[in-house]
């Protein structure tokens, strides 16, 4: 059998022999503490719940959806953007349902990439964007996201002739893994970049919601010119523990949401309606679960950054996400240190250039686990490594 070159051309798995390592450690019974892990851990708000229980119920859900979701989903993700940013989308034109927004940061390529063509791919990164592009028959073109630089792309060292070979840029903030936020300002400067040279801009808006110390993430589409240039991808995976339930919206440029929504109406057939009432159910009357979700996230954020910094480093608070994007102490790489904090402290971290070759250098600590296993991580760092040597950012 004889794999497409699509497949093959998939970048190779890096962390294959920490992986292995992690399964020995396992079987040995080793009682390993994960922050690898970006999947909340508490479970979805109870009036969710109940929602599917009740529309599973009802044999009017049991037939075909269609794939641009139920109406009344995509006028609660209408509602929703208005109450949240003051941003007005048409639901018929302007919204389409996802099963899950990766399911449409992976199809977006599809419709704009053909062989040969270029997409401008943070680096590091969710790895999706890349991957989509590679999927398509296009070629990522790596945007260094540099901690000089606040981890965004510096479009002018992006030679004229890719930019104008480019169909796609890709942007996500709150910024997963760097834990960067991006102001109204950078997302204009992304709006006049895409104009120059025709490109789309998909931003991915996943993190949003999790933001902390009063700080609130701007929509995308808040930025003048950005509903002619652009899509944004949202999420219930993160803001309402929802990640096993898949669903996720695209919002904005009427075009390319039709071309999306007709590219997944020829491979998927939506998203079971019991569930697009769930989602409608979270947007309207479980609001409260994000703002508790802020503040868990928050403490062990302090916990984490107050505790690594009595080790060694000097990191500042991320406003956004959950996760803490550290350097590795001098005279490692990103992993080495992982393989060695999985060996000595049984800590499982993720080794920055997972998410791309910029990630060298760092790695990524997740906050989906409970105040007592953060403390004893930290403990454990403390008891294998004793203060560390750690450069200052910058
Ligand atoms: C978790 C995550 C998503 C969400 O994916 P879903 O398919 O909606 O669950 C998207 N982008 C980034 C950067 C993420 O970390």
């Amino acid at each position: 059998m004889h794999l497409a070159a699509r497949l093959q051309n998939l970048p190779p798995y890096l962390f294959a022999r920490i992986e292995e390592k992690i399964a020995r450690a396992k079987e040995q019974g080793e009682k390993l503490i994960s922050l690898g892990i970006g999947d909340p851990d508490s479970p979805t708000p109870q009036t969710v719940i109940a929602e599917l229980e009740r529309a599973a119920g009802d044999p009017a859900n049991h037939r075909y959806p269609t794939s641009a979701g139920m109406l009344e989903f995509r006028q609660a993700v209408v509602s929703w953007h208005r109450e949240r940013y003051g941003v007005e989308l048409d639901p018929r034109s302007e919204v389409v349902t996802l099963l899950g927004s990766k399911e449409g940061i992976a199809h977006i390529s599809m419709c704009y990439v053909d062989p040969g063509d270029i997409n401008l791919v943070p680096d590091p990164s969710y790895p999706v964007y890349k991957i989509g592009t590679i999927l398509a028959g296009g070629e990522p073109y790596a945007m260094p996201l540099l901690a000089g630089n606040d981890f965004w792309p510096d479009f002018s060292l992006i030679p004229g002739e890719v930019a104008r070979k480019a169909k796609i840029l890709f942007l996500n903030y709150p910024n997963n893994p760097t834990a960067a936020v991006a102001s109204r300002e950078r997302f204009q400067e992304a709006v006049a970049f895409a104009r120059f040279y025709d490109l789309i801009i998909c931003h991915d808006a996943a993190y949003t919601e999790l933001t902390y110390d009063c700080y609130r993430a701007p929509s995308f589409l808040e930025v003048p010119g950005a509903r002619e240039v652009g899509i944004e991808f949202g999420s219930l995976s993160k803001p309402y523990n929802m990640t096993g339930w898949r669903l996720g919206w695209a919002v904005g440029n009427a075009e390319i949401i039709k071309a999306l929504t007709t590219l997944k109406s020829n491979i998927d057939s939506g998203v079971f309606q019991a569930v697009q009432y769930a989602g409608i159910k979270a947007l309207t009357a479980a609001q409260e679960n994000i703002e508790k979700l802020r503040q868990v996230y928050q403490q062990r954020r302090d916990i984490l950054v107050d505790g690594l910094n009595s080790l060694g480093w000097h990191l500042d608070k991320p406003k956004g996400t959950f996760y803490v994007w550290a350097p590795v102490p001098r005279g490692y790489t990103s992993g080495q240190f992982a393989e060695e904090v999985l060996e000595k402290a049984g800590v499982i971290i993720t080794p920055g250039n997972e998410y791309g070759a910029c990630g060298e250098g760092y790695f990524r600590a997740s906050l989906t686990i409970g105040e007592d296993l953060l403390r004893e991580s930290l403990e454990r760092l403390q008891n294998a490594f004793g203060h560390l040597d750690v450069a200052r950012p910058g």
